[in-house]
């Protein structure tokens, strides 16, 4: 039997904030991929090799097999495809909250609200499921300077400190949804390497129940 388990996860929060979770289980990388430029990094565990990938690729080699767990935000989890993978402990880790924001002051305007997002599924089941209709347009990042240069009204976007909005002069308005870490797991690989990846959940729910205790 294949006893070669494979970790998606992305750099800098999610891996920080997983990096004690894989340790209770055993797992510790051999590398830093802060330091290192390796995308495959060994672990003590023969076995076990985590992928360093982008966060919104960690479903995508997931859901097809090339890696057989992964850590991924709800966030990300809610713009993709759900095929293939179970999403299967919330990790409480990387917590923030999808929320809408837009200028204190708001301009009249005489159309529908323009709202700028990279999260363009989650945005339109809010607004679909507020019967309100709206015009997104899709940003890859630094959301906030949409409505100061009138390209949109607000934003959808993620809140942690609200520091980043305050900075650009905007506030939070609208809570969407609470985010966190999932661990997600490839649908085949659960039933082929069960014992495996089920003694990696419990390991890390003793560890996140301790730390919500
Ligand atoms: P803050 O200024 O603390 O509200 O952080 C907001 C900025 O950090 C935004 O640009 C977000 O996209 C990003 N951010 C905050 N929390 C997270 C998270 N848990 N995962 C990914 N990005 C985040």
């Amino acid at each position: 039997m294949n006893d070669q388990l494979t970790i998606a996860l992305s750099k800098g929060r999610i891996y920080k904030d997983t990096l004690p979770l894989l340790e209770a289980a055993g797992i510790e990388p051999l590398e830093d991929p802060s330091k290192s430029r390796k995308l495959i990094l060994p672990t003590n565990q023969p076995n076990v090799r985590l992928l360093i990938v982008r966060a919104t690729d960690a479903p995508t080699y997931v859901a097809h097999g090339a890696a057989d767990i992964g850590v991924a935000g709800k966030d990300v989890l809610m713009e993709a495809p759900s095929h293939n993978l179970f999403e299967l402990l919330d990790l409480e880790i990387a917590k923030c909250r999808l929320m809408v924001a837009g200028p204190e002051v708001e301009k009249p305007h005489g159309h529908r609200l323009k709202i700028a997002t990279k999260y363009l599924k989650s945005a339109q089941a809010y607004y679909a499921q507020k019967g309100e209709q709206v015009d997104l347009i899709k940003l890859y990042g630094s959301m906030e300077i949409a409505p100061l240069i009138d390209l949109a009204d607000r934003i959808v976007d993620l809140v942690d400190t609200g520091n980043t909005l305050k900075a650009n002069g905007l506030v939070p308005m609208e809570h969407i949804a609470d985010i966190s870490s999932r661990l997600i797991v490839n649908q085949h690989a659960y039933k082929t390497k069960f014992d495996q990846i089920n003694t990696i959940i419990q390991q890390f729910k003793t560890v996140i129940e301790k730390e919500n205790a």
